[in-house]
């Protein structure tokens, strides 16, 4: 593990922090806001409060980071991914410093700590990253294996290729939402009955998908590819990642070039990228690769993170009732072997790129990262705290991920991805 001094667990700091927050000052996430009158500017988080790294700029406070002066007046932190793990290591550094018990700069001027400490709910919080290209992948075993057994064949569940690499597509980034943005239910085409044409309607079966995505830096030249121990100095850092999911559309459409309309009308993420630096201490072995991997699949030491996800559905004026429970640490293939297959044919990846694991799903029903696996296609609906009952999501539910890793007495986490569904139009 890279020595961080960011990460140490006795860190303490001045600034207010509740109980079994998200972000204490071992996380220090990235994200952008937009404070009332003002443009949007990039941003920490603290507890419940942000930090204004503009306003840290212009009083001089991050001088010693030597980054340049556009990563602070930027409206999105792609500038700022453009200097590499070695530029957001310093600036995260210095904001723990900043923000550290033992240190005066900031906390002994009530000025300058009045400006750069806002409260969250008093700015809005933005897509963080203006995201260029998209992948997803379908990197979970337990979630392949389910969906194969359903749709195909229960003894043969897994296609022959699945083992050998992270099967992925390329999805579409203009659709991808902040948390706290509603989605429409997606109108399209189906074919409900096989003996019959299809017909075209509000999809039916609106599902999410519990990922985590990751953010990265920019790549190599076209042409070059990333190896699985170059990846980490590719990878900015995760954030949760809803992927919804048409599953009629996608029944009907996807033959033979797999996931179009019943995907890209939208993915929600949750806005505060945790960086991988602040992960590190959560890394975990992640499932036994059998059959071995080819050469250039391989990796060395422990790749998966051990971070607690959870799905909760929350009916319009009712209740949430968690749905799932299931862990990062599930997933078959690891962030490193996405980078590295990405890569492998000279495929360039670029700074703001992100790149989703697919569905997480764990090996109890309890776990499962989709109503569509929950539910079992619909035959064993579940029953929410207000007594309805779901197959699927309807209009109006809430849908909320959240996501969070715990060890020594630390906690980092994501925060939430929120999403309220609206009818189609
Ligand atoms: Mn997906």
């Amino acid at each position: 593990m890279p020595n961080i001094p960011a990460n140490d667990p006795a860190l303490t700091t001045w600034a207010e922090v509740p109980t079994n927050s998200d972000f204490p000052i071992q996380n220090i996430p990235f994200g952008v806001v937009c404070p009332k009158g003002g443009p949007a500017r990039p941003a920490t988080r603290i507890g419940d409060q942000v930090v204004d790294l503009k306003v840290l700029w212009e009083k001089g406070l991050l001088k010693d980071t030597g980054l340049p002066d556009p990563v602070f007046h930027a409206q999105d932190l792609n500038p700022l991914l453009m200097e590499g793990k070695a530029g957001t290591r310093r600036l995260r550094q210095r904001l723990s410093d900043l923000l550290s018990r033992d240190n005066a700069e900031l906390r002994d001027d009530p000025a300058t700590r009045k400006l750069a400490l806002v409260p969250l709910t008093d700015v809005e919080v933005l897509l963080p990253v203006s995201i260029g290209d998209y992948t997803d992948f379908y990197s979970s075993k337990e979630h392949a294996t389910n969906v194969g057994t359903m749709f195909r064949d229960p003894k043969n569940a897994l296609l022959p290729n699945w083992s050998h690499l992270p099967v992925g597509y390329h999805g579409r980034s203009s659709s991808i939402i902040p948390s706290g943005e509603p989605i429409r239910r997606p109108m399209g085409q189906t074919r409900p009955d096989d003996s019959q044409p299809p017909v075209f309607g509000p999809s039916g079966q609106l599902d999410f998908e519990l990922e985590v995505g990751f953010i990265t830096y920019q790549g190599k030249a076209l042409g070059e590819r990333i190896s699985t121990e170059e990846a980490d100095d590719h990878i900015f850092g995760m954030v949760l990642f809803n992927d919804w999911s048409a599953r009629d559309l996608q029944k009907w459409e996807y033959v033979p070039l797999g996931p179009f309309l019943a995907k890209n009308f939208g993915s929600s993420m949750s806005c505060w990228i945790v960086t991988l630096d602040a992960l590190e201490p959560f890394r975990t072995p992640g499932p036994v690769q059998e059959p071995a991997v080819l050469p250039y699949l391989r990796y060395k030491g422990d790749k998966n993170l051990d971070i607690a996800l959870e799905v909760a559905i929350a009916p319009e004026n009712a209740g949430e009732t968690i749905v799932c429970r299931s862990n990062h640490k599930y997933l078959y293939w690891n962030m490193e072997q996405q980078l590295a297959h990405h890569t492998v044919n000279g495929c360039n990846i670029r700074a703001g790129d992100l790149l989703a694991s697919g569905t997480i799903s764990g090996p109890t029903t309890d776990s499962y990262g989709s109503m569509l696996e929950i539910a079992w296609k619909g035959t064993k609906p579940v029953r929410l705290v207000d007594g309805s009952e779901r197959k699927f999501i309807l209009d109006g539910d809430t849908v909320i991920m959240r996501g969070h890793a715990e060890h020594a007495g630390v906690r980092v986490g994501f925060g939430e991805v929120r999403t309220t569904v609206l009818p189609a139009r």
